[in-house]
C-alpha cells in the first residue's frame, strides 16, 4: 500500500512519519520549496521569529510521542514563569485576566453590573432549540453581552482570529455546548468538571502515555525545530516543489496523482490519497470528480492573517509583563493581539532584547491585511501607542502575511463535515485532513494526522472517517 499525501504542512508531515514509522509506504508532495506550511521559524540580528504559530500546549499525547520519536522532546521549552499573566485590552487600558473565580470577582476586567451579570450564569437556561449556534448566542445567554464582548471575543480571538458572531460553538469550544447540555450552567459544569478530574487522579499512580507538563511550550529553536526533525526523518520521501495539480481513480481500484515537480509533468501511483493540503484546494483538487464535495469544501471560509516582528535593541522598551494581550473587536482596532516573544520565550532573542509579535486583521477587519509592510507596521506601532504606551522605534520589523490565515469553523461546521464524510464515501481511498475540518491549533493537527495514519496503517488499511 502507497499513500499519497498532499501538503507536506505539520499535518501532512505528522502523518506520513507516522505512517512510515508502522511500515506504510508514504510520499508527501509539496508545492513549495519548504516543507512546514504554516509552521516557519527563522533566526535574524538576535531574535528567533515564528511566521506562522508560535507556541503549543503540552497536554496533547500524541504531539509528545512525536517529538520523543524524533529526538526532540529534550528541547521542549515551557513558557517562563513571567509569562503567566495575560492581559485584555478593554475600556481603555490593558487589564489583566483574573485567574479564579474570587478574582474574577474583584477584578476590573468587567464593570461591577457586568460581573454580576455572570454570577447570574448560574440560573440561566439551556438553548432551547438545541441545534447549532454562534459563540456570542450562546455566550449572551448564559454570561451577558459585555462579558461576551470582551471575554469571549478575546478568547476565540487568540485560536481562531474570527467573528464571536460567526463562529459554531460546537465546532469550537464543545465543552461549553456540553456543561450546558449536562449542568444547564458553564460554571457549574466547569466546576463539576474540575472536581471530577482531580477525583479520578489517584495519587501515586503510574500515569500512561508520555509525560505532559500543561504548559505553554515550543522547541529551544522554535517549532521550526520539529519540522526540521520531521523533514530529516522522512528524508526524500518528502518531494517539494512537486504541486498537485489532478487526481483520477486508476483501474485497479487506487489512484493516479498529478503534479508538476520542478516544471515538469510527474505522475504519482497510490492506494490511498491524503489532501492535507488547505480546504479550498482540496475543492479545486476533488472538483472535477466530486462538486458536491467540492462545494462544501469551499464553504469553508479563512480569516487572514497578518504577522508583525518588532524587535527592539537592549535597552530601548521595559521588558513587558505577562504572555502578551488580546483585543477585543469593540475596540475597534486592526491589531487582534500582542505576543509579548521575549518575556514568554526568552531564548529566542539575544542580549535584553525585546521582541512582540502583533498579529492583525482576522475575520474583524481582513481588508488590513492586504496593506502594504510599511504600512502595516505603522498601524502596529500607533496602536501599540494607545494601548500599551509604546513609543520606541524598534530596530527590527518584518511582516509576514498570510491571506489564508486560520479556518473558520462557522455555524453548521459539524454538519458540513457529516456531509463530507457522506460524499467521500463514493470515493475509496481519498481522504481529507489538516487545519480545516477538527482542530486549527498544532496539536490537534497531529492528534488527527495520528488518528488518520493509524487507520489507513491498521490491519485492513481501511479508514472508517475520512476527514
Ligand atoms: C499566523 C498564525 C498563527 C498561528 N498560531 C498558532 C499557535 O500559536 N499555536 C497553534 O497551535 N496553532 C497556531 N496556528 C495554527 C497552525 O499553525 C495551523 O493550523 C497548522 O500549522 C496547519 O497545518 P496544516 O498542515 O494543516 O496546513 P498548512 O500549514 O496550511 O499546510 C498545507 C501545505 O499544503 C501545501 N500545498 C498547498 N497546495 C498544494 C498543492 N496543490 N500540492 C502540494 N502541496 C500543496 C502548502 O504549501 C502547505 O505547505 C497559527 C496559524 C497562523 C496562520
Amino acid at each position: 500500500m502507497t499513500v499519497a499525501v498532499i501538503g507536506g504542512g505539520i499535518t501532512g508531515l505528522a502523518l506520513a512519519y507516522r505512517l512510515r514509522a508502522s511500515g506504510t509506504d508514504a510520499v508527501v508532495l509539496e508545492s513549495t520549496s519548504r516543507v512546514g506550511g504554516n509552521v516557519q521559524t527563522h533566526a535574524r540580528g538576535g531574535y528567533v521569529m515564528e511566521a506562522g504559530p508560535n507556541s503549543f500546549l503540552d497536554r496533547e499525547p500524541t504531539m509528545r510521542e512525536l517529538a520523543e520519536a524524533l529526538g526532540v522532546s529534550a528541547r521542549i521549552r515551557p513558557a517562563d514563569a513571567a509569562a503567566k499573566n495575560r492581559y485584555v485590552f478593554t475600556r481603555g487600558a490593558l487589564r489583566a485576566l483574573p485567574t479564579s473565580p474570587p478574582a474574577f470577582l474583584k477584578s476590573d476586567i468587567l464593570p461591577l453590573a457586568s460581573r454580576l451579570r455572570v454570577v447570574a450564569e448560574l440560573l440561566s437556561g439551556r438553548n432551547p432549540t438545541g441545534a447549532d449556534e454562534s459563540l456570542a448566542q450562546l455566550g449572551r445567554r448564559h454570561l451577558g453581552r459585555e462579558a461576551t464582548q470582551v471575554l469571549l471575543d478575546a478568547m476565540q480571538t487568540g485560536t481562531y482570529a474570527g467573528d464571536v458572531e460567526q463562529l459554531s460553538v460546537e465546532a469550537t469550544f464543545p465543552q461549553l455546548v456540553k456543561f450546558e447540555r449536562e449542568h444547564r450552567s458553564l460554571i457549574l459544569g466547569a466546576i463539576r468538571a474540575q472536581r471530577a478530574a482531580r477525583q479520578a487522579k489517584t495519587p501515586g499512580a503510574a500515569e500512561a502515555g508520555p509525560r505532559l507538563t500543561g504548559q505553554m511550550s515550543t522547541f529551544d529553536g522554535g517549532l521550526g525545530v520539529l519540522v526540521d526533525a520531521l523533514a530529516k526523518a522522512l528524508g526524500d520521501s518528502v518531494r517539494t516543489d512537486a504541486k498537485v495539480e489532478g487526481l483520477e481513480r486508476s483501474a485497479d481500484g487506487g489512484w493516479r496523482v498529478r503534479f508538476q515537480e520542478r516544471g515538469q509533468p510527474a505522475e504519482l501511483s497510490a492506494s490511498h490519497v491524503v489532501l492535507a493540503v488547505p480546504a479550498p484546494v482540496a475543492a479545486s483538487l476533488v472538483r472535477p470528480l466530486d462538486s458536491e464535495l467540492a462545494a462544501k469544501a469551499d464553504a469553508i471560509p479563512y480569516a487572514p492573517i497578518a504577522v508583525v516582528h518588532l524587535g527592539f535593541a537592549p535597552g530601548t522598551v521595559p521588558k513587558p509583563d505577562g504572555f502578551g494581550f488580546l483585543v477585543p473587536a469593540v475596540e475597534g482596532k486592526a491589531v487582534l493581539g500582542t505576543i509579548h516573544v521575549s518575556t514568554t520565550f526568552p531564548f529566542r532573542v539575544e542580549g535584553g532584547r525585546v521582541l512582540l509579535t502583533c498579529l492583525m486583521g482576522g475575520a474583524r477587519k481582513p481588508e488590513v491585511v492586504a496593506r502594504d509592510e510599511d504600512a502595516l507596521v505603522a498601524l502596529a506601532r500607533e496602536e501599540l501607542k494607545s494601548m500599551a504606551g509604546l513609543t520606541a522605534t524598534p530596530e527590527l520589523t518584518e511582516v509576514i502575511r498570510w491571506p489564508r490565515g486560520i479556518p473558520q469553523y462557522t455555524v453548521g461546521h459539524l454538519e458540513r463535515l457529516a456531509a463530507m464524510e457522506e460524499r467521500l464515501k463514493r470515493w475509496p481511498g481519498l481522504h481529507l485532513a489538516g487545519n480545516a475540518y477538527r482542530g486549527v491549533g498544532v496539536n490537534d493537527c497531529i492528534r488527527e494526522a495520528a488518528r488518520l495514519a493509524d487507520m489507513l496503517g491498521g490491519p485492513a488499511g481501511q479508514a472508517t472517517r475520512s476527514t
